[in-house]
Order: structure tokens, then C-alpha cells, then sequence
């Protein structure tokens, strides 16, 4: 099963991202963990990276591109996968299909997760987080014993900047502007299966599944 999973930050992607590895025996590539290793290995390509990310930058793509392809060479793929963060645009996208035609091979399936942005500010901005021992919390869905406080060893509960609801409307703006041309794009070409990520994860796992063809 050839796979590529999209989604805002907060919609889910990760949970079914996880499923979908699973059920498949498929490797989970994601372009944003390779430069990390490769950074974390000391190259040359790690370093260029990270210096394009901790700008807030996408990486080049000719370097996102041959990432990609060297990765593909590896003999786990061979089974299959599932790309998370790649294509994160319309040229990237042209050359993985580029790729993937050399290769002979053919994507099953683009899994759109869609959820309105109210709801991921909400699923996100509600998170605390304990400062001593990392446990996470919401404040409606998953509300601690005593608020402000870990049920685990009573360490405070804080929110990341990462969580604020101003840094959730930029992050959620950049991804809504980089990623629908290439929404288009696997629209044009037939792939894409739209997924509402409002749901329950239990009730998402089975819309997933269904699409794909699986019987459950
Ligand atoms: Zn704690």
C-alpha cells in the first residue's frame, strides 16, 4: 500500500498516521524526521536543513526531492508506505510523481483529513501540559483532578507556546496556504480521498479503512 496522509496540526493525522502503518506493515516516512536524523548524524545535508527550518522556511526542494528518493531505495519500501509532510508542494508533488513513475510504481491513495479551524484552535489551545513529567491534558476533554495540577505527581500544568491560540492560527494559516494547491492538484489526478476529521478517532479509523477498501 503506497499512501500519503495530509492534515492540519490537531486533525488526527498522527493517530491514523500510526493505524495505517500498523495495518499495513508500511514504513512511515516523514521528510521532517529524515532531516532531523541526518542533522542529528552531523552531514552536510542535516546542517542545510536545519538552517532553512529554524527560519520557519520549507527546505529547498531539490534537496527535499533527493531525500525522498534515497529514502525510497531503502529495502522497507519495497512493502510499500506512507508519506507524512511530503509533498508540501505542487513541484514536489510533480517529481515524486516523477519518481514514482521511474520506479513503476503507483500511489494508492492521498488521505485528506479535514477539520474546520475553530475546532483545531480548540483541540489545541485546550492542551496543558505538566511541567515536571510531560503527561498532557485538555481542559475540556481531558480535565486533571485538580485544575492546574498533574493527577501524576502534582507537578503545575502549562500551556506551550507551540499551543497558544495565536501560534495555532499561524501555524494552521501557513499549512492551509502551502498545502491546497496541492489538494488541487491530487484532485485533478484522481487520489485523493476526503476525510472528515471531526469525528471520533474510532469513527475516523473506520471512514479511513472504509475508503481504502478494507471491510470491518
Ligand atoms: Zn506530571
Amino acid at each position: 500500500m503506497r499512501i500519503i496522509i495530509m492534515g492540519p496540526p490537531g486533525s488526527g493525522k498522527g493517530t491514523e498516521a500510526a493505524l495505517l502503518i500498523k495495518h499495513y506493515n508500511i514504513p512511515h516516512i516523514s521528510t521532517g524526521n529524515i532531516f532531523r536524523e541526518l542533522y542529528k548524524d552531523r552531514t552536510t545535508v542535516g546542517k542545510i536543513a536545519k538552517e532553512y527550518i529554524d527560519r520557519g522556511e520549507l527546505v529547498p526542494d531539490d534537496i527535499t526531492n533527493e531525500i525522498v528518493r534515497h529514502r525510497l531505495t531503502h529495502a522497507d519500501a519495497k512493502k510499500g508506505f506512507l508519506f507524512d509532510g511530503y509533498p508540501r508542494n505542487i513541484e514536489q508533488a510533480k517529481a515524486f510523481d516523477a519518481l514514482l513513475v521511474k520506479l513503476g510504481w503507483k500511489l494508492d491513495a492521498v488521505i485528506n483529513i479535514k477539520a474546520p479551524d475553530e475546532l483545531i484552535v480548540d483541540r489545541i489551545s485546550g492542551r496543558r501540559v505538566c511541567e515536571s513529567c510531560g503527561a498532557v491534558y485538555h481542559i475540556h476533554n481531558k480535565k486533571p483532578l485538580i485544575e492546574g495540577i498533574c493527577d501524576l505527581d502534582g507537578g503545575t500544568l502549562i500551556q506551550r507556546v507551540d499551543d497558544m491560540e495565536e501560534t495555532v492560527q499561524r501555524r494552521l494559516r501557513v499549512y492551509n496556504e502551502s498545502t491546497a494547491p496541492v489538494i488541487g492538484y491530487y484532485e485533478k489526478t484522481g487520489s485523493i480521498i476526503h476525510i472528515d476529521g471531526t469525528k471520533s478517532i474510532a469513527e475516523t479509523d473506520s471512514a479511513i479503512m472504509k475508503a481504502l477498501g478494507e471491510t470491518n
